[in-house]
Order: structure tokens, then C-alpha cells, then sequence
């Protein structure tokens, strides 16, 4: 099979936080690789922006370091990469000042799509909106790519909110999880959607339970000051697993339309119970004679931020009432894999005697590493001696089905950058939708930092804290183990 490659029309981009190491790891990198898919055209440009002095020729030296850095060899053709590079230019920009904004409005074409990256953090969200519109950008071509965190809680999510709307339309505002990016996690609303087979068993009467995971074998590294004031439940909970929850447990839209589709997932926030305290565990890694631990990396020696949270989430309707969902997530544990498992109550009846165990039906939706989904299913175990059954995978990994180059999908951000450019808002948050997911997550924190108590702490290296396990057990369930 081969993919197409729609080319988008040439538009602007500037990436305000042009040399920061969002810039470096995932903008250029992913705008390069579009642009040797051939999706976009030499006429495009690409304006990076930030208080430092640097000439546009040392803007394009330093994003071909980053796009050598980060992009595998093979990815990087030279002939392609200097015509990327022509793309390219500098301006020096101050969010909090006049600096640059005049130069940046006479760069910038009023008859194009001009996507504004706010690759800086959130505290200048407000003046760059501002500036935008001061400086006649602001207009309807203008889309703005905002990065998480947005906001720390409810009040402050808000406040952005309101900061952005002053001079901008939601329909102009994207708000970036790269989760929803993933082929996978698209992938997720293909087989629900368009298969006849899944919808009609998706609900509290097949399924038994579901399990959310996202591990990480890494711990905070240099990030540790702004992790440490953030911590797993607002760093991961709130965004990226609350949105592949919401996929997983919405009602199917009328149709394929961002609005459509954002209501959905605003009703699944709202039904969720609030949590409580005996239902979520949260720990802290602790560190061994190789690593150090979470403690050591940042300032604060007794930090009670978590590295860890497992939960047993309720969503109150007619669809999932009584089916738990459990949503774990860590750092510097076991293994770096992130899925979404969906657990099939067992059959009603036996009526295979012999067999004596119980299966049931596992639906996972692995979104690292190996994308791919994959179907349990159980059947009989070959050869003679009676019946006895086995669990088997059907298997629809994307490298073995579509063949190596299908499978080599676009990074996250590829595909969001030009879902930008192309006006689709399906895979961004909206503004009403995080403010929900802050308003089920605030109590929680809440609740943690008037208890003044310490997350309990986990072995470098092991599945998290052991209360995480007995949340599990004392269902008579159990987490699914974390591999690669
Ligand atoms: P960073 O490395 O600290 O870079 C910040 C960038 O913003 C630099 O280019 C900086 O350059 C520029 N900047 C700072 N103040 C400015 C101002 N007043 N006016 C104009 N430019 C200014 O940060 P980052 O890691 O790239 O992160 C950027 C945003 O993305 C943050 O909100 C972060 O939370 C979010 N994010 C980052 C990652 C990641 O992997 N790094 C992942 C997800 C989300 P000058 O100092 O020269 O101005």
C-alpha cells in the first residue's frame, strides 16, 4: 500500500520559543519531515522567535543541529534538508515588550494561513494574544497552537481561557496533547466506529473493566523544577489519560466533526464520579545504588509532589455504570509502555469442563512502543488430549499488516502541525473540556494537600507503590504487566 500525501496550501508559522527545546526536539524535526514527505511547498515559511539576538542564518544552523539531533540518519536527505532550511528565518521577539512585533507583522502574508506556536510557557500566553492583535494578527487566517500545561487547576485554566478569548475565537485555538496525535489512539476511534464487531459489546454488560497505562522507565532528569511543581496527576492525569479515557468511553458522534466529536468527550468529564481517597493511590520513586531518587533531583529534600498515580475511576451513565476504570501512570518504572487494555467479561457458561480456567477477551490499544492493536481471544489448544483452551493474540500490529512503510506513521506532531494548517480541530482539546478535566482533578489535589501526606515510595525500576496492587487486587483483579 501506498500512503498519500496531500500537500497543504503555503502558509506561515512562527514558533514563538523558536530556540527553546520544544523547538529543537519536536517543531523542527516534525516540520522537516513534512516537508521531505512533500506535503509542504518551498513557498511556506517558518519564522522562529525569542528574546535571544541571532541572525536567520544561525537560525538555520541551529535547526539542522536539532533535525540531526533528533531525527533518525536515515530520515535526514541532504539535498531535501537544505531546501527545508530556505524555509527558515529569525526574528527577535519579546512576548513582554515591543520588541519585534512590527518586524514579525511585515513578515507575515494577511491572504495565508498564519498558525502562531506558543512554544513558551503559559504565563505569556496572555501578552503574546495581546501583541497578536495589537499588531493586526489576530485575524481570521490566524490559529494559535497552545502547549500544555494549560493552567495548573480550574482557576487558572480559566483565566487563560479568557485571556485567549479576548482577542481570539475558540475556532482559532488549539490546544496540543500530543496523546491524540498518535496513529494509534486515532486508530482506536476506527475500530469502534467502523467496525460493526466492538460497539454493541462496548459497555457495563461485556466489559468487565478497563486499564489505562502510561509508564515511563525515565525519572524527571532536568525537568525536575517545573515537575516538581506539577507532579503526575497535573503533569499526566489531567490530559493525556483523561483523553484517551474520554475516547475509549464516549458515545459515538453523529459524524467524524471536531465539535462533534469534543462533545463526547466533554460529556464523558462530566459523568465521572468524583474519586475518592481510598480509590487512588499516589507514590514517589525512590532512588537505588545506580539512580538517584526522586528526592535528590529536586530542590525541595522532603518534596511530597508524586511521581505515581493509579485510580479507580466511575463514569455515571447508562453505558459504564458498575464497569471500573483503572488509570495508572509513573515515572522510573519497570518499563517504557503505554496502552489502553479493555477487559471482556468471561463467557456466561462454560461448556468446555476439561479446561477448568478463566478467559476472558482482551482488547489492547498499545500506543508505545510497537503501536498496534491487538485482540485476545481464546480457542483450542492444538493437538490431541482433549479440550483444553488457550488465549491466543490476534494480532493487527501495523508494521506486520500494512507492511514497513505504511507503519512508519508520522510523529505526533507532524500530524497535529498540519492538522493545524488544515483547520481540523478533532484531535485539540477545547477550552470547556480542559476546564472540566481541571474540575474533576482539582478536589483530588486538593484533598492531598490538606492531608499533608507523603506519597508512598516505590522501588526504582517495579510496578509503583504496593497499594497500587491492592487497589487492583482487593476487586479481585489485576494490573496488566508493564513490557515493552
Ligand atoms: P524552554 O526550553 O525553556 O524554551 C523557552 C523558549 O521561549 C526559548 O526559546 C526562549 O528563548 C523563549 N522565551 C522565553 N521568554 C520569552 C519571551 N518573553 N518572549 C519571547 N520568547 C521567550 O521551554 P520548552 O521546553 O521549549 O517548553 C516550551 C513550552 O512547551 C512550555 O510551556 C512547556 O511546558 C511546553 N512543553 C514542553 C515540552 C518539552 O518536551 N520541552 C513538552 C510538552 C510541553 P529566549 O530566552 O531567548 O527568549
Amino acid at each position: 500500500m501506498v500512503s498519500r500525501v496531500i500537500p497543504v496550501e503555503a502558509f506561515d508559522l512562527v514558533i514563538i520559543g523558536g530556540t527553546g527545546d520544544l523547538a529543537r526536539r519536536k517543531i523542527l524535526p516534525a516540520l522537516y519531515q513534512r516537508f521531505n514527505a512533500g506535503q509542504i511547498g518551498k513557498k511556506s515559511q517558518i519564522i522562529g522567535a525569542a528574546r535571544g539576538e541571532m541572525t536567520s542564518e544561525a537560525y538555520r544552523a541551529f535547526a539542522e543541529e536539532a533535525i540531526r539531533e533528533f531525527l533518525d540518519k536515515s530520515d535526514v536527505k541532504v539535498r531535501a534538508l537544505k531546501s527545508f532550511l530556505k524555509l527558515l528565518s529569525y526574528v527577535t521577539l519579546d512576548a513582554k515588550g515591543e520588541t519585534g512585533w512590527e518586524e514579525l507583522a511585515g513578515k507575515m502574508h494577511s491572504d495565508r494561513i498564519r498558525a502562531i506556536y506558543f512554544s513558551v510557557g503559559p504565563s505569556l500566553f496572555g501578552d503574546l494574544a495581546k501583541r497578536l492583535h495589537k499588531h493586526g494578527m489576530a485575524g481570521e487566517g490566524t490559529r494559535l497552537v497552545v502547549e500544555k500545561p494549560f493552567g495548573r487547576d480550574l482557576a487558572s485554566a480559566k483565566e487563560l481561557n479568557q485571556m485567549l478569548a479576548r482577542h481570539f475565537d475558540e475556532s482559532q485555538i488549539y490546544r496540543i496533547d500530543h496523546y491524540l496525535g498518535k496513529e494509534t489512539v486515532q486508530n482506536l476511534m476506527a475500530v469502534r466506529f467502523g467496525n460493526m464487531l466492538f460497539e454493541p459489546l462496548w459497555n457495563s454488560q461485556y466489559v468487565d473493566h478497563i486499564q489505562i497505562t502510561v509508564a515511563e522507565s525515565v525519572g524527571v532528569g532536568t525537568r525536575g523544577g517545573y515537575y516538581d511543581r506539577s507532579g503526575a496527576m497535573r503533569d499526566m492525569v489531567q490530559n493525556h489519560l483523561m483523553q484517551l479515557l474520554c475516547l475509549i468511553a464516549m458515545e459515538p458522534p453523529a459524524k467524524f466533526d471536531p465539535d462533534a466529536v469534543r462533545d463526547e468527550k466533554l460529556k464523558v468529564i462530566r459523568a465521572l464520579d468524583p474519586v475518592e481517597p481510598d480509590n487512588i493511590v499516589r507514590g514517589q520513586y525512590e532512588g537505588d545504588g545506580e539512580r538517584p531518587g526522586y528526592r535528590n533531583q529536586v530542590e525541595s529534600r522532603d518534596s511530597t509532589t508524586e511521581t505515581f498515580v493509579a485510580l479507580k475511576a466511575h463514569i455515571s451513565n447508562w453505558r459504564w455504570a458498575g464497569t471500573p476504570f483503572y488509570l495508572r501512570t509513573g515515572k522510573r518504572l519497570k518499563d517504557r509502555a503505554s496502552e489502553i487494555a479493555i477487559i471482556f467479561k468471561d463467557a456466561p457458561h462454560s461448556i468446555f469442563e476439561e479446561d477448568g480456567q478463566r478467559h476472558n477477551n482482551i482488547l489492547t490499544i498499545r500506543l508505545q512502543p510497537n503501536e498496534g492493536i491487538e485482540l485476545g481471544v481464546t480457542i483450542k489448544e492444538p493437538g490431541p488430549g482433549g479440550m483444553r483452551l488457550v488465549d491466543v493474540p490476534l494480532d493487527m500490529s501495523f508494521a506486520e499488516v500494512l507492511g514497513p512503510d505504511e507503519a512508519d506513521f508520522p510523529d505526533a506532531y507532524e500530524r497535529l502541525i498540519m492538522d493545524v494548517i488544515r483547520g481540523n480541530q478533532t484531535l485539540f482539546m477545547r477550552g470547556d473540556e480542559v476546564e472540566a478535566a481541571w474540575a474533576w482533578t482539582d478536589p483530588i489535589i486538593a484533598e492531598w494537600d490538606g492531608s499533608g501526606q507523603a506519597p508512598e515510595p516505590y522501588a526504582p525500576g517495579s510496578s509503583g507503590p504496593e497499594s497500587a496492587m491492592f487497589l487492583m487486587h482487593r476487586d479481585g483483579r489485576r494490573w496488566r504487566e508493564i513490557k515493552p
